[in-house]
């Protein structure tokens, strides 16, 4: 129970991260919010950087996502195929992991249970 809280955690932070898009300034690496046209840190024009391209590093956290969420990673992979086939191999491959994980909790929890009922 204690584990599966973990992820929950872990991926909605993950998410959390994603969804506020955060980029990082290329001249110091600061992060900086999507509607900031100058770093704070360093001064230097963003403009270029305000408009992110499609991002396609096959991460490790659409793995996660997939692994906490294979429903999630299995859309993910389906409609990343073409256009980001990296995450969509991450997400996929989570998604696969996560499937296999949850089968085999489930088969030991089953035999725990089972194993209680007889000795009761
Ligand atoms: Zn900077």
């Amino acid at each position: 129970m204690l584990l599966l809280a973990t992820l929950i955690y872990v991926c909605y932070n993950f998410l959390k991260k994603e969804a506020m898009n955060m980029a990082f300034c290329k001249n110091c690496g600061a992060e900086v919010g999507n509607n900031q046209d100058v770093c704070l840190k360093c001064g230097v024009n963003l403009g270029q950087i305000s408009k992110p391209t499609v991002v396609d590093n096959g991460g490790f956290g659409w793995g996660l996502l997939g692994f906490c969420i294979p429903l999630v990673g299995l859309i993910l992979y389906l409609v990343w195929k073409q256009e980001r086939p990296l995450s969509a191999k991450a997400a996929g491959v989570g998604a696969l992991i996560g499937v296999i994980v949850n089968v085999v909790v489930g088969i030991i929890y089953g035999i725990i249970v089972a194993g209680l009922m007889t000795t009761l």
